[in-house]
């Protein structure tokens, strides 16, 4: 119980997200396809006299150091079920941008989780790790799993799937865009076109293309049907798009929930130059280059 335990956890892509109705309890189904890319937080869990969570990077200020991040919740959950006390200081190194639409905070409370087990010598099953995953948010599972999974349900049930490797350039716009107030803008214009929203599915062909490996094949499928709500509310990023396209991506769409964009490339080579492309575009604050799939949350050698 001595020591500290560093995890490194990966941002995602959605290479397809369908969304369906609202469920019930609130949630909308989803099939959601999704990538882990070379974008990645670390967290470090210290012995500690009390929970703390401190927070570095260009977006820190942005970042709750209280309970209410999912550092501390993974924490205390993993505390709770174990009857240990959550006396731990965690500290994260952030990379991926905040309420940007690739799971920054999920990828944060997987990695909290994992180190959290290490540092305390729990050794707690995966599929229990797995379980507290789908307690803190729907996309914590795939965060520790990594790699490429059809995610069902909302989001949560994961199926591992076979994927070759893709380029990436995520745009990083000013300012975040809230989940939730994507998802209402989406039931907004699902009932302003009062048409039933179908079943969400992933497309055989988006997935014989994900294993491919074939860049102009996967580009040719991917989707998100939360695209026209977060543009809906953000219009600025049509222009970020085009620009994207422009620079000689094979294809862009807005990242899960946004406002972060996302353009699959055909090389390593092409990524740097729709970066530039980007970058010089003014259309948005900074650019990140990643490929996928990654590993899950890792530790990393002491
Ligand atoms: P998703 O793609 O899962 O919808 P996101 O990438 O859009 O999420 P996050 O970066 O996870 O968004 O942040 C959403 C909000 O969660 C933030 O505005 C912040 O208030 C809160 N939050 C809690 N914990 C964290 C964390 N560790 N890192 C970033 N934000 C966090």
């Amino acid at each position: 119980m001595s020591g500290a335990v560093t995890v490194r956890v990966p941002a995602k892509v959605n290479v397809r997200l369908a969304v369906g109705g609202v469920r019930p309890d609130g949630f909308h189904d989803l099939a959601n396809v999704f990538l882990a890319v070379s974008l990645f937080d670390e967290v470090t869990a210290t012995a500690a006299d009390a929970l703390t969570v401190t927070c570095e990077g260009p977006d820190a200020h942005k970042v709750p150091l209280d309970r209410t991040n999912l550092v501390a919740r993974a924490a205390e959950a993993l505390a709770a079920r174990s009857g240990l006390d959550p006396a731990v200081h965690l500290h994260i190194a952030k990379r991926i941008p905040v309420a940007g639409g690739m799971a920054g905070g999920s990828a944060d409370g997987a990695a909290a989780l994992l180190a959290c087990d290490a540092l305390w010598g729990l050794d707690t099953p995966r599929a229990e790790l797995l379980g507290i995953c789908a307690e803190l948010g729907s996309d914590v599972p795939f965060s520790l799993t990594g790699g490429a999974a059809l995610g069902t349900g909302r989001g949560e049930l994961l199926t591992p799937l076979d994927a070759g490797t893709f380029h990436w350039v995520f745009a990083v716009a000013d300012g975040g865009l809230s989940t939730p107030a994507v998802y209402r803008a989406f039931d907004r214009l699902a009932a302003a076109a009062g048409t039933e929203v179908p079943a969400p599915a992933a497309s055989p062909e988006l997935l014989a293309a994900l294993a491919s490996g074939d860049p102009d094949a996967l580009a040719a499928t991917l989707a998100n049907d939360l695209q026209p709500a977060a543009l809906s509310l953000r219009p600025r990023l049509a222009a970020v798009l085009a620009a994207g396209t422009g620079a000689g991506a094979l294809a862009g769409m807005v990242s899960g929930s946004g406002p972060t964009t996302a353009f699959l490339v055909r090389d390593a080579e092409a990524a740097a130059k729709v970066a530039a492309g980007l970058d010089a575009s003014g259309t948005c604050r900074a650019t990140h280059v990643a490929s996928g799939p990654a590993p899950g949350a890792t530790v990393l050698p002491g």
